[in-house]
């Protein structure tokens, strides 16, 4: 990028309740100092204002649900140095992908009166199944912390400095009892990619994997454990089938519960 130009942040929305751009609002103070550093050229959450491209950094809420979905993810990537997908919709589907596991079409005559007006596609898809994506940062919604260690490492030019480790990892940095030894409670975090800090075990709470799959989790073995602790199939379909549902692990789990 040319010495003395302020980078170009764009932030895009796609199918998406807008939570992850709403984790960017709330950094507030950091928002300030992010501000001073890029030129925020596309944030319609924020300012109508819009200055064109190609922008340095371009983030990306929400998944492919439209036809026209996918062709202006093309044009965001063709307008982009670097795509940062962010959330559970950008990076694995979110929540809407579970019509992935049905007939959409069913569903669009169900709710709609003029189903002949929607324009949809039978599945929904992360950003990375259409284009290249430079990074995806997980959630639902994002940690903002970890957004501004994201936004921060690319305008450096260094990677992220994220875990790739689970949330039990983080239950024992911040010496939180475990849910499920102590107290039988079926928990998603042995397979959940750490990143928020542990907050629901911290408040005696399981994790129900809004963070989506770590690295090679072990799903099949943290079922049994589940099925131990009086989970049944529907139960074990049902909380592998949330926000990530699309992302192939869990994907997959799912399945092996259908019956
Ligand atoms: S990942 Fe969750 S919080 Fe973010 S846009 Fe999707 S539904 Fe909303
Ligand atoms: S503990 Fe699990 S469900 Fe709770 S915020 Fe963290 S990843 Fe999401």
């Amino acid at each position: 990028m040319a010495s003395g130009r302020r980078p170009k942040l764009a932030v895009w929305k796609f199918a998406s309740c807008d939570g992850c751009q709403l984790s960017l609002l709330d950094c507030e103070d950091e928002l300030l100092m992010v501000a001073e550093e890029v030129e925020i050229a596309t944030f319609i959450e924020a300012t109508k204002g819009r200055t064109r491209g190609p922008y340095d950094l371009s983030l990306v809420e929400g998944s492919i649900t439209t036809p026209h979905d996918v062709e202006r993810i093309h044009q965001v990537r063709r307008s982009s140095k670097h795509v940062v997908t962010i959330g559970a919709c950008a990076t694995a589907g979110g929540i809407q992908a579970l019509r992935n596991f049905r007939d959409v079409h069913e569903f669009v005559s169900v709710v709609y009166a003029r189903p002949d007006y929607i324009d949809t596609l039978s599945t929904s898809t992360p950003i990375a199944d259409h284009i290249k994506v430079d990074f995806e940062l997980r959630g639902c919604p994002i940690n903002k912390v970890q957004l501004l260690e994201v936004i921060s490492a690319f305008l450096a030019g260094r990677r992220p400095n994220t875990p790739s480790s689970s949330v039990c990892e983080e239950c024992k940095r911040r010496g939180t009892v475990c849910v499920m030894v102590a107290h039988g409670t079926p928990c998603l975090g042995p397979v959940t990619q750490a990143g928020c800090g542990a907050i629901c075990p911290a408040y005696s709470r399981s994790c129900y994997g809004c963070f989506g799959p770590m690295e090679t989790p072990n799903t099949a073995s943290l079922a049994s454990q589940c099925r131990r602790l009086g989970m049944d199939d529907a139960d074990l379909l049902q909380v592998f089938r949330t926000f990530n549902a699309n992302a192939p692990a869990f994907r997959d789990e799912s399945r092996a519960h259908e019956r």
